[in-house]
């Protein structure tokens, strides 16, 4: 048998290529090469303003970049593209913020179904009954007639990353999603995220929650002054950390 092709579980979803990032005259991100592989999880941590955001919304091209590459299954995400093809390319890339981001004058079921409709062009009837899975998924099933101010933290949560799965994206990224929620709440979204890896998700998450970073990643990127300063299982990242500032870090934690 033929070694050359790569099995789907090598491939690499994302890919990051010496990407640099200012604003103005200020590097924030510095020369980032990094890889994610399917069905893998990454958290990113590191210092407050080390950069972590940025990175991952250059990922969805939510920030555009200075130079260097970064491609999803082998596309380049930062290539000349027209509005509509940029749509299509970022409803491929789960994208759940710490502010949930759901639309407000929308039931919870029309949040979920609306981009599947309007951008993939599904039939309503069927956006309806994917997002109806989605919602029970996410243990919201009786919450689908709601208006998300009518909902707690974490549940708005939970059904905003309903609507970015609704999308089928083959990853995900989440950008300190339990950060803005009341401490009671965490737990529920962590728990749907836990679910998420545990099925394979193609994830990279941003998280001060380290015990999930501990129990749920694969890997650890550790972020300073928009450098990935160690890669790490989390396992050595947290028990013999390489990098001084890695070690810093950890130490303030404690
Ligand atoms: P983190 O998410 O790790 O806290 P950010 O990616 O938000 O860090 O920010 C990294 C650095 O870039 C910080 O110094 C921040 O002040 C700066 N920064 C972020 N967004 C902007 C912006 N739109 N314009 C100018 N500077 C910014
Ligand atoms: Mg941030």
């Amino acid at each position: 048998m033929s070694t050359s092709i790569p099995s789907t579980q090598e491939l690499q979803t994302i890919r990051l290529s010496n990407v640099c990032k200012s604003y103005g005259d200020y590097p924030v991100l510095k020369d980032i090469d990094a890889e994610v592989s399917q069905g893998e999880v990454v958290v990113i941590c590191g210092p407050s303003g080390s950069g972590k955001s940025t990175l991952i919304r250059t990922i969805n091209r939510l920030e555009e970049i200075s130079s260097g590459s970064i491609t999803l299954e082998g596309r380049n995400i930062h290539a000349p593209m027209r509005a509509k093809e940029l749509n299509l390319l970022r409803s491929r890339i789960g994208f759940v913020f710490q502010s949930f981001n759901l639309f407000p004058h929308l039931s919870v079921l029309d949040n979920v179904s609306m981009s599947p409709i309007r951008v993939k062009g599904v039939a309503p009837d069927a956006a309806r009954d994917k997002a109806n899975k989605l919602l029970d998924r996410v243990g919201l099933a009786d919450k689908a007639h709601s208006y998300p101010g009518q909902l707690s933290g974490g549940q708005q949560q939970r059904v905003a990353i309903a609507r970015a799965l609704a999308m089928e994206p083959p990853v995900m990224l989440f950008d300190e999603p339990t950060s803005a929620l009341d401490p009671e709440m965490v737990g529920e979204v962590l728990s749907v995220m836990k679910s998420l890896a545990a099925e394979g998700m193609t994830m990279l998450c941003v998280t001060h929650e380290m015990g999930f970073a501990r129990d749920v990643a694969d890997r650890i990127w550790f972020i300073d002054a928009g450098q990935i300063l160690e890669t790490a299982s989390p396992e050595g990242f947290f028990k013999s950390p390489r990098h001084p500032r890695a070690q810093r870090f950890l130490a303030d934690l404690r």
